[in-house]
């Protein structure tokens, strides 16, 4: 048995300005093609690791096409449809494959494609030239839609982690559930409810309660009524489509109401939905928390600015968080990290000692801040930006920042980095300026949840801060134009039936 398999992740922030070119798709992340796929075997923070471990268990070939994932804005077409011809390429080279096992986002756009999941896997069915089957593993920010559900005869799955430190498993089971399609073993069939809900991804981490109760609830289900997987998927709320909003997915053997078993636990998930309600705090409000709780607590308190989310295509240069620290001035504080490649090569050019001047951030959109100005910032310290991921989601992964550069502006530090390289999920940026997290009371950093993966357990508290900005979790800022109505928490006093 043959399979073909890959990875192709677009997560569409529809209120980027910059452009979704193939370069800004991946910018916060490596592309790989064919044999380089191979590399990913042992990364167990990967969907596909899973792939790997099930193909190697059951003792079928894999043929690899593509690995590229990335949170940007709306695709071109062009970017789009280069991703896809890779993998069509490879499909077409190999006639005789058994099935397609693919790790597809789910939130993805490009220009007059509002799904490009299913554009995706209609485009390597006609390469393929016939119905092969397909399996797709989808991550937890997935907008479900009927027609992906048709396409994928072999199955929708999705993380139920966030941060997504299941992945590994998620590919393992599409991977496991197409094999035992191809041979006959299993006929998968696959229902959803989807909800007219959006959740903020700052308050959605399931690894502590309220959120925990979610995949916990689901897992309990899909045991005692013997189903092959259920997901709730939360949605990806920046991506302004019909289809936008959570959903409940069941996975279950042929001859099973997967349809009912959906609508119940949507019922559920509808019943509890004020877990998900958020307290928004500026940045001002923000920085007083963190301070009452350094002086309780000690080092270090964490403040994640989750409206200038690089994860959720967000720039990464936002100057929300980054003025307000400034205007505080205080002695013991960093910023880990602002994008400014401007800032970085004065930093490169002055070097370690020297001193730079000009706007920090704020260079990249129009809802994240406008630039701050900076004077005589000494530079402390200088890396390649290139290092190895620590945190669990990650564990492994090279990550390269193209150049880090820590400044003292007044008494306050900010590293500045020359590429946007995802969100901060360690201390790695820290680490590679030579500055020891521990040494700080306030540490600010932009992610929305993937960072607690790490930070949870070291931080002495964590503050979440919602900026204006492009993933700012104030829905009624952004200005949708197909997003279905009534949604919650936009309409809060809707009704749902499933
Ligand atoms: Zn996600």
């Amino acid at each position: 048995m043959k399979i073909v398999f890959g990875c192709l992740n677009h997560e569409a922030n529809s209120f980027a300005s910059d452009p979704g070119t193939w370069e800004r798709w991946f910018r916060t992340n490596f592309v790989a093609v064919g044999d380089e796929l191979l590399a990913y075997r042992d990364k167990k923070g990967a969907h596909l690791a899973g792939m790997f471990s099930a193909a190697e268990e059951e003792g079928v070939e894999l043929i690899p096409a593509i690995f590229g994932a990335g949170a940007a804005p709306v695709l071109t077409r062009e970017a789009l449809d280069r991703g896809v011809g890779i993998i069509c390429d490879v499909i077409r080279r190999h006639p005789d494959a058994d099935g397609l096992c693919f790790c597809l986002h789910g939130a993805g756009i490009a220009e007059g494609i509002d799904d490009i999941e299913t554009y995706t896997m209609r485009k390597m069915r006609e390469a393929a030239g016939r119905k092969i089957p397909i399996a797709i593993s989808c991550d937890l920010h997935a907008n479900i839609k009927a027609e992906m559900l048709e396409e994928a005869d072999a199955g929708v799955f999705g993380m139920k982690q966030y941060p997504h430190i299941d992945k590994f498993e998620t590919g393992h089971l599409a991977m496991q559930t197409l094999i035992r399609k191809i041979r006959g073993e299993e006929d998968p069939v696959t229902a959803f409810c989807p909800l007219p809900l959006l959740i903020p991804c700052s308050v959605a981490n399931t690894l502590r309660p309220p959120m925990k109760i979610f995949p916990d609830h689901m897992a309990e289900y899909c045991r005692t009524h013997g189903l092959i997987d259920v997901t709730f998927f939360n949605g990806f709320p920046y991506a302004d489509t019909e289809y936008t909003g959570a959903s409940v997915v069941v996975v279950g053997h042929r001859g099973q109401d997967v349809q009912a078993m959906a609508n119940e636990l949507g019922r559920w998930v509808w019943a509890h939905r004020h877990l998900t309600d958020i307290e928004l705090l500026d940045a001002e409000a923000a920085w007083d928390k963190a301070e009452e709780a350094a002086r309780l607590y000690g080092n270090y308190v964490l403040i994640h600015e989750a409206s200038d989310n690089p994860g959720g295509g967000s720039p990464g240069d936002g100057t929300g968080m980054l003025r307000e620290m400034l205007r505080r001035n205080e002695p013991g504080t960093i910023f880990g990290y602002i994008f400014d490649r401007e800032i970085l090569e004065k930093a490169k050019a002055a070097g370690v000692g020297g001193h730079v001047s000009g706007l920090l951030g704020g260079k990249t959109g129009t809802l994240c801040g406008a630039p701050v100005p900076i004077e005589n910032a000494e530079v402390l310290a200088l890396s390649d930006g290139v290092g190895i991921y620590l945190t669990p989601n990650k564990v492994g992964q090279k990550v390269d920042y193209q150049g880090l550069a820590r400044l003292r502006i007044g008494n306050a530090e900010v590293i500045v980095s020359g590429t946007c390289a995802n969100q901060t999920y360690d201390d790695r940026p820290f680490a590679l300026t030579g500055a020891d997290i521990q040494d700080y009371r306030i540490v600010v950093i932009k992610s929305a949840t993937h960072f607690r993966a790490w930070f949870q357990d070291r931080a002495k508290a964590i503050i979440t801060a919602n900026t204006p900005g492009t993933t700012t979790e104030d829905f009624s800022l952004f200005p949708y134009q197909k997003l279905r109505r009534p949604i919650y928490p936009l309409d809060p006093g809707m009704e749902f039936e499933a």
